[in-house]
């Protein structure tokens, strides 16, 4: 079997408090490599830490569109400073979220602007959290998408005329779980018809459990199933997928790289 990656995880969650029990869950069903994600400055600093203490664990660091007031020259230079730590692959998950609209959309647009010029600063590529609010996201990435390191849409929501643009402009769009709801049928077809090498395979554990798990807790061992539901949709083989959507996460997030950098000079 090949290696596969969850590449957008939670593991600061009190959900993955015996954290050793998950990892070696997630080894079983071959998932090497683990990307946590933050979502506001306590669970980025989280993130960091988990990942320098863990060979299979990476981070990104940033702030929700949720999070978007939490963002202020001081918040922003502590962002900095996590964002140049070593095991960090990218800033993220930032981004605008007008379905639960928890914050006001001009602070979203606001917040995303500090930290894509953040990402930019220092070299960074860029996890995304879009909902319903592509048009948007299109009109603001223009002005960064030259001088971004790499651009990754998690949790894809859009349509495939959407999808479309964003391969166009050299996106990489992130498969949950959900792709396994006999209803996600939008998701199916941007799946079907999207190149491979522009897939990646995420969980957003603890959220969106994939069939045969819904109703529980997500978990990184559980992307085996986005995986083999992937394969199912694109008719290719299992390892096939495994094996493309690693590389795919290996190069958008430098990982290799990363990797050495850390455990070669440590
Ligand atoms: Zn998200
Ligand atoms: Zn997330």
């Amino acid at each position: 079997m090949e290696a596969l990656i969850d590449t957008h995880a939670h593991l600061d969650f009190p959900e993955f408090s015996d954290l050793e029990a998950v990892l070696s869950r997630a080894a079983q069903k071959g998932v090497a490599e683990i990307i946590t994600i933050g979502i506001d400055l306590p669970s980025s600093a989280k993130a960091v830490e988990l990942a320098q203490s863990r060979p299979e664990l990476y981070a990104t660091v940033g702030i929700h569109p949720h999070d978007a007031f939490d963002l202020d020259p001081r918040s922003l230079d502590r962002l900095r400073d996590l964002a140049r730590r070593d095991r960090v692959l990218a800033v993220g998950e930032i981004g605008l979220d007008y379905y639960r609209d928890r914050q006001p959309r001009p602070l979203q647009r606001e917040c995303l602007h500090r930290q894509l010029e953040l990402a930019c600063e220092v070299g960074l590529p860029v996890v995304f959290h879009i909902r319903d609010a592509y048009d948007d996201f299109m009109s603001i990435i223009k002005t960064y998408v030259g001088s971004l390191q790499g651009v990754v849409l998690h949790c894809f929501s859009g349509d495939w005329a959407i999808a479309r643009r964003c391969l166009d402009l050299g996106f990489y769009l992130s498969v949950p779980g959900t792709v396994t709801f006999p209803k996600a049928t939008k998701l199916q077809e941007v799946v079907r018809r999207a190149p491979l090498d522009r897939l990646l395979l995420e969980t957003d554990a603890p959220y969106l459990t994939p069939v045969p798990f819904r109703g529980k807790p997500n978990e990184p061992s559980y992307v085996f199933h986005t995986a083999e539901k992937v394969a199912e949709l694109r008719g290719a083989s299992l390892t096939e997928v495994a094996r493309q959507t690693t590389r795919n996460a290996h190069g958008v997030f430098r990982m290799e790289e990363t990797q050495s950098s850390r455990w070669v000079s440590a």
